[in-house]
């Protein structure tokens, strides 16, 4: 058997960028790889929106709550690269999304040596070495096989992409999560770009902070675009920012979550749900009401926001997309033509419903060693590893997926991803040393 790492780590994104900040910081001698389909550092890159802040405070960040004197700290990176006191004077309340992504992309470059980007793993199998000794083996679009003692999923939520929309397979219709690069490929098949390929209409269906970003964005790149939001809620809301509910992002919650049953759990999402869900930030939408409100002024409304509103089908054709929406207070039936359409319909937790999913994609060959709770959720300990069906199963930990078992807390934020690092940093050392 080739080489068997103690641990290997799938996904670089801020969740396992966190883990090997903290692996190295608390200087526990593992042996960790870690596996990154992109070809680069990079965060959030398809929604690179000029204007946009973050959604956490920015001491929340890779490090800090772990570790206050880290060098990985968003602070030092400002010091490092000599904008500390130029970011100070910014008059923002939150930091621009651009910075915070060169902030990931500056601590991610710091440990190149344990990451292999442009791989995407395909397949996560268990196994055992000559000597009898359990592990994975991890199969890669390269077509290599590696091995470890240990493995972390951190690949971020999966995009939930709802009827009818998943059953459409169209340049014209795209989740958030690929937005820039969609908008990228629209222009080169000639479908909408710059100037006098300009679209005609656009539609974004949902009612997020990225769909009020999403319709500022296209309103600002297609001025003369009729650009259009359906909400399936009666309108858009303000995030719940009471500092009380913002407590729903302390350690204690996560812990009084965990214990509680699963009908407590529900309770408790129902009410932390606008922190984070349905909702988007005051600036944003004051943004978007000026606007509209000025086009109105102007005689010249061309961005609209339909409340209440399901699409229940369409039809994409060669010269655009079709959608049947229904009213759902007057159950009325309406056309909406588009050009293209964006999906910000949120992503997947874990769990049995029709919108979430079973297990992470990449644990479906495995599922079967693995236990779940008599409601059908995975069990996941409170150190974030899946509970096996058998106990020399080698450790599974899931590290930004937890938000059904942990709360809204693990909802794969920088809010509490420096302490979650911690404890799984020190549960990996506990089981390999
Ligand atoms: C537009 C947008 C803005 C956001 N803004 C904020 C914010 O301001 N503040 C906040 O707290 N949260 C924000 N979030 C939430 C976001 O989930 C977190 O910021 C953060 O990205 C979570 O980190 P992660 O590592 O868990 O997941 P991700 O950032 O999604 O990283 C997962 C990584 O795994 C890689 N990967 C996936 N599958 C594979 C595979 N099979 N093989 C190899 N690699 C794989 C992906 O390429 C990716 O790089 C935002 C989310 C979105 C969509």
């Amino acid at each position: 058997m080739t080489h068997c790492h103690d641990v290997i780590g799938i996904g670089f994104g801020p969740a396992n960028l966190a883990l090997a900040i903290a692996i190295e910081e608390e200087g526990y001698d593992l042996d960790a790889r870690f596996l990154e389909a992109r070809p680069g550092p990079s965060w959030q890159s398809a929604m690179m929106l000029d204007g946009s802040d973050i959604q956490n405070h920015p001491v929340r960040d890779l490090v800090s709550l772990r570790n206050p004197r880290s060098r990985y700290s968003f602070l030092n990176y400002l010091f490092e690269n000599g904008r500390l006191l130029d970011h100070l004077n910014v008059p923002m309340e939150f930091p621009l999304r651009k910075e915070y992504a060169q902030y990931v992309t500056w601590a991610a470059g710091h440990f190149s040596r344990l990451v292999d980007y442009g791989v995407r793993v395909t397949g996560v199998a268990l196994g055992r070495d000559a000597a009898g000794e359990p592990h994975y083996t991890v199969t890669t679009s390269r077509g290599e096989t590696l091995h470890a003692r240990a493995l972390v999923i951190g690949t971020g939520r999966a995009p939930f992409i709802p009827a009818p929309f998943d059953a459409v397979a169209s340049p014209r219709v795209f989740h958030l999560t690929r937005y820039l690069p969609a908008l990228r490929h629209l222009e080169e098949l000639g479908v909408a770009g710059p100037g006098d390929r300009a679209p005609r209409a656009v539609t974004v269906v949902g009612g997020s902070q990225s769909a009020v970003e999403l319709t500022l964005d296209l309103a600002r790149r297609f001025p003369r675009a009729q650009v259009t939001t359906l909400v399936r809620s009666l309108t858009l809301r303000e995030k719940d920012t009471s500092p009380f509910s913002e407590e729903g992002y302390f350690p204690g919650f996560t812990d009084y979550y965990y214990r509680a049953p699963r009908a407590r759990k529900d309770a408790l999402d129902a009410y932390m749900r606008l922190t984070n869900y349905s909702s988007a930030d005051g600036d944003v939408l004051r943004e978007l009401y000026r606007l509209i409100y000025e086009q109105r002024l102007d005689g010249d409304q061309r961005v609209f926001v339909s409340g209440s509103r399901q699409v229940q089908g369409l039809d994409v054709r060669e010269d655009g997309v079709r959608l049947d929406v229904e009213e759902l207070n007057t159950g009325e039936s309406e056309e909406h033509e588009a050009d293209f359409v964006v999906l910000a319909t949120g992503f997947r937790d874990l769990g049995p419903a029709g919108h979430q999913e079973r297990v992470p994609a990449l644990m479906r060959e495995i599922a079967d060693d693995f236990a779940f709770d008599e409601h059908g959720y995975l069990a996941v300990g409170p150190d974030y590893e899946v509970q096996p069906t058998a106990p020399e199963t080698p450790a599974l930990f899931l590290n930004g997926l937890c938000e059904s078992s942990h709360g809204i807390g693990d909802a794969g934020s920088f809010s509490l991803l420096s302490l979650r690092a911690q404890t799984i940093a020190d549960s990996l050392r506990k089981r390999l040393t």
